[in-house]
């Protein structure tokens, strides 16, 4: 699909009905897990659609309560939400955030629409949520579009298959890199025609209200569970992910091979829980880092493929790419093809077996909920990073693997490790209830790795001690950096 501004890859459309009924009045864009204007090519194309038909285009966001999410998500959320509201005003482009059910609010409002696009969610809520809305949406004759905006070559382009790990799916990405950019749109859209429908659903503009009134606003129609206080350090929107982006670019991108698992040092992009809300798209930011490289695909494939090159340059640049790229890749890999992507029976069977197989191993120690919370296990580490994800919202890269092994010798079963290891991470963390999250989480247990010597609690699952972080970082740096 083309219009001036916008091309959209059509490789990226991934579920599509047409409208039974031409008497459509409007197009809705539903905005769920790509949460903004550039670089999302299913807010492109529901923008061609609404150009193409005559129509205008109305971008709906719809509050609702989802697992594990805390006040402190919401506000992340809301933050970048806000900012991209007033981007909207001056793109004269409607934008309305409603609340409830998504299916049956949005059906509702859809009902008199010719077309609803969206974006691409991969978790099970997400999925369902748009099971049921395309069920809906058949009864009423309006068309339905999903775009994918979240991964950087859609899932089943790259692999037909649940892969086995990086190295499995490495190639398989690197070739078709070229996918990447055909629809890095940078957002420059040329106006559409403007609705001012009346909507028969609770609504709010964030454009003509205040902070204040908005927060109200979304907090009275949730019910929100654990009060937990927004992140001392990260404020959400894109603004604020374009700083990060810069300080990786600009400064950190020469460390980021030799530095980055330093846990005392802050090397990283930090650009995750940006990610998460999808307020800005990994596209954006290997379009910023091969103009900061001066690299095209071809020669970023490349780089990844060779990236134990003697050369400084190769390997900070690749290594930055395997993560965003092929660690990222994978993750969507993984929780698209596996239905368990959420618990114990995720992991490969090799795993499960030497983890059961030590199940009457006795535990080093035994903690509970509450004494893990208040960072009081006699684990000065795991303290020092558990306090640094309660407070900033982000835990350092590292030490989460750390981290999350640690609970296997602490806990009676690795399930219930696994189950709590899964709650801490998707609650405090800014960047959680991500497909990184699920696939982080597998990990510590053995998903995407391969067995190491065997252990007593660990069986051949890769194990992780105090002896080697201080072995190869300055823990107490990492400490005293946590105020403990
Ligand atoms: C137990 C455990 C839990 C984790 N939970 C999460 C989570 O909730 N959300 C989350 O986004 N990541 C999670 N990860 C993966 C990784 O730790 C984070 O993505 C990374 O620390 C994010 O920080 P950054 O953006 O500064 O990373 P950078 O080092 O700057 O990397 C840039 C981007 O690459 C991607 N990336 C980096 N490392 C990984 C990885 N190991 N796997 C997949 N993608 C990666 C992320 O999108 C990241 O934003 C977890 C890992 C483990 C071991």
């Amino acid at each position: 699909m083309k219009n001036e501004e916008a091309v959209i890859d059509n490789q990226r459309v991934r579920v599509q009905f047409p409208p039974r009924n031409p008497q459509g009045k409007y197009i809705v864009y539903w905005m769920q897990q790509a949460q903004r204007a550039d670089y999302n090519p299913a807010l492109d194309y529901a923008i061609c659609l609404a150009q193409q038909s005559n129509l205008p285009l109305v971008v709906l966001f719809v509050f609702t309560t989802v697992p594990d999410a805390v006040m402190r998500h919401y506000l992340f959320m809301m933050e970048g939400l806000w900012e991209l509201a007033q981007g909207f005003k001056q793109k004269k482009i409607e934008f309305y955030c409603l609340t409830g059910d998504p299916p049956q609010v949005l059906s509702e409002v859809a009902r008199h629409a010719l077309e609803l696009v969206t974006d691409m969610g991969y978790l099970d809520y997400q999925r369902k949520w748009r099971r049921v809305l395309q069920e809906k949406l058949r009864e009423t004759d309006t068309g339905y579009t999903e775009v994918e905006t979240e991964a950087l070559i859609p899932v089943e382009i790259v692999s037909p298959k649940e892969e086995f790990s990086a190295a499995t799916i490495r190639k398989k990405i690197t070739r078709q890199m070229d996918m990447i950019t055909l629809s890095a749109n940078k957002g420059t859209y040329t106006v559409v025609k403007q609705s001012e429908i009346k909507l028969q659903v609770p609504f709010c503009q964030p454009t003509k209200q205040s902070w204040s009134e908005f927060c109200a606003w979304v907090f009275e129609s949730l019910n929100l569970g654990i009060c937990l206080e927004a992140s001392s350090c990260y404020k959400g929107g894109r603004s604020q992910a374009l700083k990060h982006l810069q300080t990786i670019l600009n400064e950190r991108i020469k460390l980021y091979a030799t530095q980055r698992n330093e846990p005392s040092l802050n090397i990283q992009s930090n650009l995750s829980p940006y990610l998460h809300f999808g307020q800005i798209a990994a596209m954006e930011i290997i379009q910023h880092l091969s103009e900061a490289g001066g690299f095209n695909m071809l020669q970023l494939s490349q780089m990844i493929e060779q990236k134990k090159a003697n050369d400084d340059f190769i390997q900070n640049y690749a290594a930055f790419a395997e993560e965003l790229i092929v660690r990222r890749e994978l993750s969507f890999n993984f929780c698209h093809y596996n239905s368990n992507y959420d618990n114990f029976n995720c992991l490969p069977n090799w795993a499960k077996q030497t983890l059961l197989n030590h199940l009457n191993d006795k535990r080093e120690t035994q903690y509970s909920l509450d004494r893990s919370l208040q960072c009081a296990t006699d684990d000065p580490y795991w303290n020092a990073a558990q306090k640094e994800m309660m407070e900033t919202g982000k835990m350092h890269n590292y030490m989460r693997m750390y981290w999350g092994k640690r609970l296997l010798a602490w806990f009676d079963s690795p399930e219930e490790a696994y189950q709590v290891l899964l709650y801490l991470n998707n609650t405090y963390e800014l960047d959680g209830r991500d497909p990184n999250a699920y696939a982080g989480v597998a990990w510590c247990f053995g998903k995407h790795d391969r067995p190491w010597q065997n252990r007593p609690i660990y069986g051949s699952v890769r194990y992780m001690n105090a002896a080697g972080l201080n072995r190869k970082f300055n823990m107490p740096a990492y400490i005293k950096k946590q105020g403990l």
